[in-house]
């Protein structure tokens, strides 16, 4: 796969960049963690230091297509972008993504100028991979690069078919998306060992395939998470009310039983912080993971789990962590989840964070420069954990 440092001659050419602007915001609108933004900055600052003229796109939630809707709009992302560039007169905001605004600002773009599309998925070619949006985005640049780890696990126009519509000297990873694919590929292929594994998050069938793929490859897996419980109840514990695939309790035993075959060592809770009912309010307490009374639910890891897990990253040299120890969204239930993220950061390992709300759950615990490389891409992480080739970069490759 090309990067853009590979692209000879991009010396004041239009180049459109697919980034992933797709930031979490809260209640009042506010960007709440602009990682995604800053990490598409050395790729726009190369093209910008090279006298491009540069076209920025990406999608933003899922507006429903022609349907304007100021919360959906990329406005806020552009005032981020001035901040964060110090060039503020130089951006600007298309009304549109292919219509006659974007298509007259695009035209008229100078040395050093940045353009933002609306919201790709304005457009229902966008979702579609339709090959005529495609058409009309590429229309308006010389150059396509696309930066949009995040987005990568999706074939849709932006991503797939407008990649295609450009030769192999035109077209490029930009510096975020061959960064985060390198570090993946990289600790996958050849990890430092010890090489440790901490999945968590809510349920078993989500990274089932992650599991396959990791057991082949780790020494030591660390389980967490809602999905500690099938594998809990595949062992034959009582696990009351706690989230369940029982579907999956067969695909559990057969999981453990190939890492005891390997050599792999497997680590579950030993003691979880249940509580009678799902919500944040309700009494809770500490038990050991075979006490758990039958119409209770486990929440979170406890203590006597942390200090396991600790032990066991003690001499670690590769850690990949995906997936929170409980209902980290509730303090009462994110203590286990937020000691993971202090007891990896502490490690000196190389640490590797998947993103979405496993990095959600690093930056809430401040641990995020304390780590190797947080992903910026949720979805794109754990397919690149599975050993899937993501439709972006199939794209670029082709
Ligand atoms: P995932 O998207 O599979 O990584 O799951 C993340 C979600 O799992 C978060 O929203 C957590 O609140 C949720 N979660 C983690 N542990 C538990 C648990 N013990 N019971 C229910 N949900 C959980």
């Amino acid at each position: 796969m090309k990067t853009i440092k590979d692209l000879k001659n991009i010396d004041g050419k239009t180049v459109f960049i697919r980034c992933d602007f797709n930031v979490p915001k809260d209640e009042d609108g506010n960007i709440t963690d602009d990682r995604r933004i800053r990490g598409a900055l050395p790729t726009i600052r190369y093209c910008l230091d090279r006298d491009c003229k540069v076209i920025l796109a990406s999608h933003y939630e899922r507006p429903e297509p022609g349907v304007y809707e100021e919360k959906y709009s990329l406005a806020t992302v552009v005032t981020r972008l001035k901040t964060l560039l110090k060039i503020a007169s130089n951006i600007s905001l298309a009304e549109d993504v292919v219509g006659v605004d974007a298509k007259s600002k695009a035209a008229a773009l100078e040395t050093g100028d940045v353009l933002v599309l609306e919201n790709l998925r304005y457009e229902a070619g966008e979702t579609q991979n339709d090959i005529e949006f495609a058409k009309e985005l590429a229309s308006m640049v010389d150059v396509y690069i696309n930066d949009a780890f995040g987005a990568c696990h999706r074939a849709h126009a932006s991503i797939d078919a407008m990649a295609r519509l450009f030769d192999g000297d035109h077209r490029a990873a930009g510096f975020l998306l061959s960064k985060e694919v390198n570090f993946f590929e990289k600790t996958l292929e050849n990890p430092m060992r010890p090489f440790v594994a901490v999945i968590g998050g809510s349920k078993v069938s989500g990274k089932l395939e992650a599991l396959r793929n990791l057991i082949e490859k780790v020494d030591k897996v660390i389980i967490g998470g809602g999905m500690a419980f099938t594998f809990l109840k595949a062992q034959g514990y009582e696990i009351g009310n706690s989230l369940v695939e029982n579907d999956l309790l067969d695909e559990a035993r057969t999981v453990m039983i190939k890492a005891r075959k390997k050599g792999v060592k497997f680590y579950l809770p030993v003691d979880v912080v249940v509580t009678p009912e799902f919500s944040e309010h309700g009494i809770s307490k500490y038990l050991p993971s075979q006490e758990i009374p039958k119409d209770w639910m486990g929440l979170d890891i406890g203590p006597a789990s942390s200090r396991l897990f600790r032990q066991v990253l003690n001499d670690a040299q590769t850690i990949i962590w995906n997936g929170p120890m409980g209902v980290y969204e509730w303090d009462k239930f994110s203590k286990g989840s937020l000691k993971m993220s202090h007891d990896i950061a502490d490690t000196h390992a190389t640490t590797i964070v998947g993103g979405g709300d496993t990095a959600d759950v690093a930056q809430k615990a401040g641990d995020v420069d304390e780590m190797t490389f947080v992903s910026t891409g949720g979805g794109a992480s754990l397919n690149l954990i599975e050993g899937k080739v993501l439709p972006g970069i199939e794209a670029l490759k082709s």
